[in-house]
């Protein structure tokens, strides 16, 4: 009899953003193959009769490539063992999550996908903003910051009435917002730079677009971070909006 795999979005890391789906999958496993921002508090669930086998690429632990997470996802299950496949996030953005269902899939191992908390929600979270505001911004943009793409989306990105979210692109705060910036992005529309959201260690790092092409924005840790532009991320705009609710008896 083949196992079967779960791949299971952990939220940003702690404990305290994980689905109870999540939770009781971690209780079920066998086999936990777990990312680099699973925190302390989520490993301290694992089963002490589960094999825990660590595959996150940080701090210069390459020993994992995407084909070997997939060999021991297929090997375990094959094997008729209950695997956990645990990811930061959620499993649905970018997580190679094609790669492994494709091949489990393609070889007959059920597979099940549960949700998790995004980096982006626990970064709105942490900011107390909301990321679409009535009437002033109706829309989010998720991107990668590291992309090569970003070029040919500029002038796009710029005019685009909502919240720019960029994943990966932490380390490119300045040359992003100059980008924006050469394509006529409002030069005082908020940018947030949110690093270790949804844990104790988060920091915040705020200002304008025109800020961080000034190189004002930086980042404070080694951690991970995610980068947002946009109107419904100013303080002015959630007190706006307050007010609005408020009007309208709300
Ligand atoms: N699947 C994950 C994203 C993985 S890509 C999710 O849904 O959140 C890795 C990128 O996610 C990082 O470079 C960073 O931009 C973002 N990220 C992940 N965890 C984060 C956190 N706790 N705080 C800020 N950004 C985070």
């Amino acid at each position: 009899m083949k196992g079967i795999v779960t791949i299971a979005g952990a939220g940003p890391g702690e404990l305290e953003h994980l689905t109870i789906g999540a939770l009781r999958a971690i209780h079920a496993a066998d086999v936990i193959l777990y990312d680099a921002l699973i925190g302390d508090s989520i490993i301290a669930e694992f089963p002490r009769n589960a094999k825990a086998i660590y595959v996150g690429k940080r701090c210069g632990n390459h020993a994992y490539t995407q084909t070997m997470i997939i060999a021991a996802m297929i090997e375990h299950a094959m094997a008729g063992q209950k695997v956990l496949r645990l990811k930061g996030g959620d499993p649905a953005v970018f997580a190679h999550l094609s790669a492994e269902i494709e091949a489990l899939r393609h070889l007959g191992i059920e597979t099940r996908i549960l949700p998790g908390v995004t980096a982006m929600l626990a970064a709105a979270a942490d900011l107390g903003s909301p990321l679409t505001t009535r009437g002033i911004s109706r829309h989010i943009w998720i991107t990668d910051g590291h992309s090569d793409d970003l070029k040919k989306h500029a002038a796009s990105m710029a005019a685009f009435p909502g919240t720019l979210v960029f994943y990966m692109g932490a380390g490119r705060t300045c040359e992003i917002a100059q980008l924006l910036l050469s394509h006529g992005i409002d030069a005082s529309k908020p940018c947030v730079l949110v690093e270790n959201a949804g844990s104790a260690r988060r920091t915040v790092s705020r200002g304008s677009v025109a800020d961080a092409a000034a190189g004002a924005i930086t980042r404070c840790t080694h951690g991970p971070g995610i980068l947002l532009f946009g109107e419904a991320l100013s303080e002015k705009t959630a007190a706006k909006e307050a007010e609005y609710a408020a009007a309208l008896q709300l």
